[in-house]
């Protein structure tokens, strides 16, 4: 498969499509990047890689982040992590308070913020250092020593992170969280304005192609089960309220995340980070997605 010239081809038919989306305001600092900014990098199994655009320039990976707390949490506890949070999509928005009360403090999954505040209390739990230990976790995995928080984010949110806030002690007070409500807001802040770019979020997803095995140093992050169970909480809430319409469209495992990112992972091929930071209306990259549609139905690889 000629991936280049694919990813060539798309790349300058979406280019210059007219964006209908709009920067995520709410975090003060997202509402300065320039949102013109357009890249896209590829990662095949065999370690073939193409990238264009702006694809070696870092952005928050916001959401992305979820999955690799996720899996650190699933790696640590095993199916432990289940009772705390439920494997369903939500059909409410990612920052919803709605369905908690109802379902005693058990988010419908790990993806809203409301199952990311739970794994984040159960890293807080399980690791000594939280953030330093999640980090060197994430450097582990993916070889990659230059990845870092962007303290400049993780405090821009936590100036305005009310509905956050809310949130966890929400959840708190019906007895989901067992830390303290600030020190598990301290860690999901930061979770969140993990930096990289397309190049580094491609490579960094690839294991999830391979079953759970690293494919540089062949670790095993995690089992053959864990790891197609996490590519299908991806497939079916991976996108907000718009994961139905992800899998229409595109037709792959992914994650997005307010900062215009998406990183889609086709198991047994390879991974694919798209980011473009203006989003539709459900909160997903309006070029991200529109590039990823033309890019499986040229190359003819989604998993339908
Ligand atoms: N830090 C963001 C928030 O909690 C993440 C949102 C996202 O990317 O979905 O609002």
């Amino acid at each position: 498969m000629n991936f280049k010239d694919i990813i060539t081809d798309c790349y300058n038919q979406i280019k210059d499509i007219e964006n209908e989306g709009h920067l995520a305001a709410y975090i003060p600092e997202l509402a300065n990047i320039d949102p013109e900014k357009f890249g896209v990098h590829i990662t095949t199994m065999d370690q073939q890689g193409f990238g264009m655009g702006n694809a070696l320039e870092k952005f928050s990976i916001q959401s992305i982040a979820k999955v690799l707390s996720l899996v650190l949490a699933y790696k640590l506890l095993g199916k432990k992590i289940w009772e705390r949070v439920d494997v369903e999509p939500s059909g409410n928005a990612f920052n919803s308070l709605l369905q908690l009360e109802v379902e005693n403090g058990i988010p419908r999954n790990p993806f809203i913020n409301a199952g990311a505040l739970v794994i984040s209390d159960i890293l807080v739990s399980e690791l000594k250092h939280p953030k330093q230990d999640f980090l060197e976790f994430v450097k582990r995995i993916s070889n990659n020593p230059n990845i870092n928080y962007c303290s400049k984010i993780a405090e821009s949110e936590k100036k305005v992170g009310y509905r956050n806030i809310a949130l966890c002690n929400f959840i708190k007070s019906l007895g989901n969280i067992n830390n303290e409500p600030d020190e598990v807001l301290d860690f999901y802040f930061n979770l969140c304005s993990l930096e990289m770019n397309c190049k580094e979020l491609s490579e960094l997803f690839l294991f999830l192609s391979n079953n759970g095995c690293c494919t540089y140093s062949k670790e095993e992050i995690l089992t053959e089960r864990q790891s197609k169970r996490i590519n299908a909480l991806m497939q079916t809430c991976g996108f907000y309220d718009e994961s139905g319409e992800f899998a229409f469209e595109v037709g792959l495992p992914g994650k997005s995340g307010v900062g215009g990112g998406i990183v889609a992972v086709h198991p047994d091929q390879y991974t694919i980070a798209v980011w473009s930071p203006k989003l539709n209306k459900n909160g997903n990259s309006f070029k991200g997605m529109a590039f990823l549609e033309a890019f499986t139905t040229q190359t003819k690889l989604s998993i339908f």
